[in-house]
């Protein structure tokens, strides 16, 4: 497999399964999606439609019993390499526990997840375990380590990060800690940063805050970010391209103005229509998406959205795979509606 110049990670028809004794869960059902270097991917869904499952499978960290049974998953990655060069490693056949796994989680591919708490030991200091990241991944003293994590804390925004770098996870707020997740994150300078729902859990003025933190990191660093939410409204403010998932698959993918200005899957149209608008009238009422996603055992046959599409074309939604149609600039829909109309 060969990369694109500008991508930095691609992840191909990747199928992800929980053998439970209720039956199979399929997670991921033949999810793709890339990564362009130093660009922000969102990716949005409802609960339960693979975005974290999508994350946890690059860092492969998935809870067990889950596995993944197909797919690929490149990255292009200088771990392993003798003379510092690039190279492209598929992390979907690297065993998860051996050392260049190792290597490239924190290392080159850091995430940060929505409640750092559960992140973070609450038996050591923060500064402790921020340089734990460095010592691991990087040729470095203790000495050195603790003053990167200190620039780190500071860069991040913590204030007095000299003193706050001797404290517990407890003694932080919640935005502060959250800010601590993205130092520990960003201190080995990782090639893609996976942001997973990292504001839901924050009040709204602590969350733009965040966002802005991000962006500004974003260019100072150079890494790629993969940001996972299911707020479009986020999205808007921090994205390049979007893919939106449903049930284990990506249904739409473009760039940011074109998913918000010309969306195409209806999916995406209903996520759009849910979102709260301040300039409209009094009596607009918030569109909701009808039904609910289906049990996790279910496996619906035809367009997995079809139960709840209002667009649907009877006879053919519910019985055939939709194709994936381009829109150009690499925007694409999975749907039965537009080779008809195009
Ligand atoms: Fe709706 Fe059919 Fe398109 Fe699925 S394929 S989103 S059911 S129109």
């Amino acid at each position: 497999m060969q990369l694109n110049p500008d991508e930095l990670i691609r992840i191909s028809n990747l199928k992800v399964t929980f053998p439970l004794d209720e039956g199979t869960v399929r997670a991921l059902d033949g999810v793709n999606l890339s990564i362009k270097r130093g660009k922000v991917l969102g990716v949005v869904g409802e609960s339960g439609c693979g975005k974290s499952i999508t994350a946890r499978s690059i860092l492969r960290i998935i809870p067990d019993p889950g596995k993944i049974d197909e797919g690929e998953i490149w990255l292009r990655t200088t771990v392993g390499s003798s003379d510092g060069s690039e190279r492209m490693v598929d992390l979907a056949r690297i065993d998860p526990n051996s050392e260049m796994m190792r290597q490239i989680r924190w290392g080159e591919v850091a995430m940060v997840f929505q409640e750092p708490m559960t992140s973070f030991s609450a038996y050591h200091t923060l500064g402790d375990q921020i340089s734990e990241a460095l010592l691991t991944h990087r040729h470095v003293s203790k000495r050195e380590a603790r003053q990167r994590t200190i620039e780190m804390l500071e860069r991040v925004g913590i204030p007095n990060a000299s003193t706050r770098v001797n404290q517990y996870p407890h003694e932080f707020s919640g935005g502060m800690r959250q800010r601590a997740m993205i130092a520990m994150a960003l201190i080995c300078n990782p090639s893609l940063l996976i942001a997973d729902e990292p504001t839901t859990s924050l009040d709204v003025t602590i969350q733009a805050q965040m966002l802005e933190l991000m962006q500004n990191l974003r260019q100072d660093f150079g890494s790629s970010i993969m940001f996972i939410t299911h707020n479009l409204g986020v999205i808007a403010q921090i994205a390049d391209e979007v893919s939106i998932m449903y049930l284990g698959k990506v249904v739409e993918h473009g760039r940011v103005g074109d998913i918000f200005n010309d969306p195409k899957h209806p999916y995406t149209i209903d996520l759009l229509n849910a979102i709260p608008k301040i300039a409209g009238q009094r009596k607009d009422r918030l569109v909701a998406i009808e039904g609910n996603i289906p049990s996790p055992f279910e496996r619906v046959p035809g367009c997995p959205f079809h139960p709840r599409c209002s667009r649907m074309i009877e006879g053919l939604c519910e019985t055939q795979a939709p194709p994936e149609i381009e829109f150009g600039n690499g925007h694409f829909a999975v749907c039965h509606l537009y080779p008809k109309i195009i």
